[in-house]
Order: C-alpha cells, then structure tokens, then sequence
C-alpha cells in the first residue's frame, strides 16, 4: 500500500480501529504506540445493517492522517480473511465486509476474528507484553478466543482458537454453532444471565454487584460457583491443549472471570497456569485491529 504519512515504509499517522460486537460496535483511531483517541460507540441492534454502522462510525473518525482500516468480527473468517463464514451473535454470514468498506472510504481494510484483535492489542501493549505463549479468552455476549505461541497468533486454517466452542459438557444447552454443551453457553454474559435468572435474582442483575454480595448472599455465591466451575472446565481444557504461559481474560467481563477464578483451583494439578485479566478491557478489540492495520 502507498502510505502518505510515512514514506520511507515506517509505519506512521494513524489508523481506524473497528470491533464489532454483539452488544455494541466502537471503533477509534489507534496509533502505531497503540494510543486511542476519540472512541465512538454504537448499538449493534440499532435499525442500521452492520456494513453501514461501521461505514458510519468510519466516516466519522477519517481524516487525511488515517492510513488503513482494521475490523474485528465475532466470528469465523474464510481462509484469505475476506468474506465471514459466521458471526455468531451478529449476522454477517457470507459479507465480505473488507471489501465492502474499502470500495467505500478508499483505504485498505483489514478484517479479522475480533477476539485475535484483542490478543494482538494484549500482546503489544497489554497483559501480555512479557508472555511468550497466551490463550486469551474474550468474555461478552459470546465467548471469542485466540492462542499466540512465540508472540505469533496461532492461525491454523484461519479460524484456530474458537475457545467458545471447547466442549464443557455434551448434555449442556445447544450452541450456536450446532454442537450442545459448548463453553459460550457455560461462560459467556448470556450464560451468567440464565444463571441468575435461575437463582431468583432479579434481570439486570450485574456480576459486578454478585461479587460484592457473595460472603452474605447464598443466591449470589451459588450464581458466581456455577460460573467459575464451567470457567475451570474451558481454561483447564484450553492449557491442556497450549500449555500457555499465561491465560488473560478480556472483553466486558473478562476482569469479573478473573477475580472469580482467583478462588477457584484448576480440577488437575497438570493445568495449573495463571489466568489474569486483559489490561485494556473493552478496548482491546478496537486496539488490536487498529494496529493490524498498519500492516494492511
Ligand atoms: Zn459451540
């Protein structure tokens, strides 16, 4: 790509940050020390369809010293990163949105999962500057995950690292993605929500508030217990498979999964690893795909 704020290939100015969520989609300008500025904040459920919310949320952030474009989205990508395969909780199946929004603000576009986003933002800038090998598990409306080994995201075919969909238990509620029992319908916000449903709590019920109540409040203890042992269940299955130096937990929740595994042990001896909270909480989607787009 020619880039005007850096001619001697350096890489320069600024670039767009994109992370599409199930809740929400933010984008930001991100530069290359991984700085944010001027973060912007859409419902994803608003009337608009996805290319156009984040066409919008663009326009609003371009300016000449924007040099590229990187999108995260919840979801599988075909093996260029191109088109996305599936989205789960958002509907973008067969979009090749890269594409789509490049022709429109002409620049390139990076599209990529968003919770690799998020690990590249942690790994540059984050929880996981000084780690070697890290599985990161992104924690919303859905579970997202990725794995670097040496610092380099593991790709596989494109898609490695769906760590939502490790199997906690095959008779657990169906899943998105057509199995039952995955570790998104066990861990994700969604899961924590049934959770306290079930316990009689009432709806909008925060982690956050559960966490403060759990010494006195036996309905909070128990919704926070059944969270932590699915957690054990996905992280001790993920060490099993990476032997990671470090599991960082990010997204909405990722700080609430962390403090409530603080108390819970692994089920084996042989996954004992740390699991820390992702530094750059919500941002660490739109950070990492901005600075993915620097090398777009
Ligand atoms: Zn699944």
């Amino acid at each position: 790509m020619t880039n005007p704020a850096a001619p001697d290939g350096a890489p320069g100015g600024a670039t767009i940050g994109v992370d599409v969520g199930g809740t929400n989609v933010r984008a930001a300008k991100i530069r290359p020390d991984g700085a944010l500025s001027g973060l912007l904040k859409v419902r994803t459920d608003s009337m608009s369809s996805i290319p156009d919310l984040v066409e919008g949320l663009v326009r609003r952030l371009l300016d000449d010293d924007v040099v590229a474009v990187g999108v995260g989205i919840p979801g599988r990508l075909d093996r260029d990163g191109r088109t996305a395969l599936s989205a789960g909780f958002v509907n973008l199946a067969g979009v090749a949105l890269g594409e789509l929004l490049s022709a429109r603000i002409a620049r390139p576009v990076i599209l990529d999962n968003d919770a690799h986003m998020a690990l590249v933002a942690e790994l540059a800038v984050g929880a996981a500057k000084t780690a070697d090998h890290v599985v990161m598990f992104t924690v919303g409306t859905g579970i997202g995950g990725a794995v670097a080994e040496s610092r380099r995201l593991l790709r596989g075919r494109g898609n490695a690292g769906q760590l939502g969909h490790l199997t906690v238990d095959p008779a657990g509620p169906a899943c998105k993605c057509g199995r039952y029992g995955c570790s998104e319908v066990f861990v994700s916000g969604t899961a924590v929500n049934g959770y306290i449903a079930d316990a009689g709590l009432p709806k909008g019920t925060t982690v956050e508030s559960l966490l403060r109540t759990r010494d006195h409040d036996p309905a909070a203890a128990t919704v926070l217990d059944r969270w932590a042992e699915a957690w054990r269940h996905a992280i001790d299955s993920a060490v099993a498979a990476f032997d990671p130096d470090l599991v960082v937990l990010g997204g909405g929740l990722g700080f609430a999964a962390a403090t409530v595994l603080q108390n819970a042990a692994p089920t084996s001896p042989w996954f004992d690893c740390p699991v820390v909270a992702a530094v750059l909480g919500d941002d660490a989607g739109v950070i990492g795909a901005g600075l993915r787009a620097f090398s777009a």
